[in-house]
């Protein structure tokens, strides 16, 4: 199959570009990051790069550079807000590597012991909850400094 092309149509474009809401977290020049909304778990966070890029593979460097830093920074935070004992991070390629969204992303999912994740696209989390739980992350990024 020939490689496939980033399409600027994608959800994740779209809230980049403000087209669609979104329960922001984080902001940087180079990164986003915001609630999913079918989280698998409480807390469940993406980090997307601003860049366009599909997946890993057709992403520049300095761009995955960027990714990761500002995953470690809202890691902590989710963790901190969450009271979590660990974190799960996922970052699928391809439909065959479990991508639905086809813009690179990162999830951030704080763990607790003994509770396991919920199903990937298992349902719609209800939006003044995914509010509050934006807002418990900011404040744990202020907190970080
Ligand atoms: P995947 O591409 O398999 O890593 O999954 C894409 C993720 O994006 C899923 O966990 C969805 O719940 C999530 N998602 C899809 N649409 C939105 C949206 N508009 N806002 C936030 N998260 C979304």
């Amino acid at each position: 199959m020939a490689d496939a092309h980033y399409d600027p149509d994608n959800i994740f474009a779209k809230i980049l570009r403000g087209e669609i809401p979104c329960h922001r977290i984080y902001e940087d020049a180079q990164t986003l990051a915001f609630m999913d909304v079918m989280p698998q778990g409480e807390g469940h966070t993406l980090v997307i790069p601003k860049a366009p890029a599909r997946g890993l593979l057709d992403a520049e460097p300095e761009s995955l550079a960027a990714l990761m830093a500002s995953v470690q920074r809202v890691a902590r935070a989710v963790k901190a807000a969450f009271q979590a004992d660990g974190l799960t991070l996922f970052q699928f390629n391809e439909p065959a590597g479990g991508q639905t969204v086809f813009h690179l992303h990162v999830h951030v999912i704080p763990r607790r012991e003994g509770v396991p994740l919920k199903r990937h696209e298992g349902g719609m989390a209800d939006n003044a909850v995914l509010a509050d739980h934006a807002a418990r992350i900011r404040a744990a990024l202020e907190a970080e400094g």
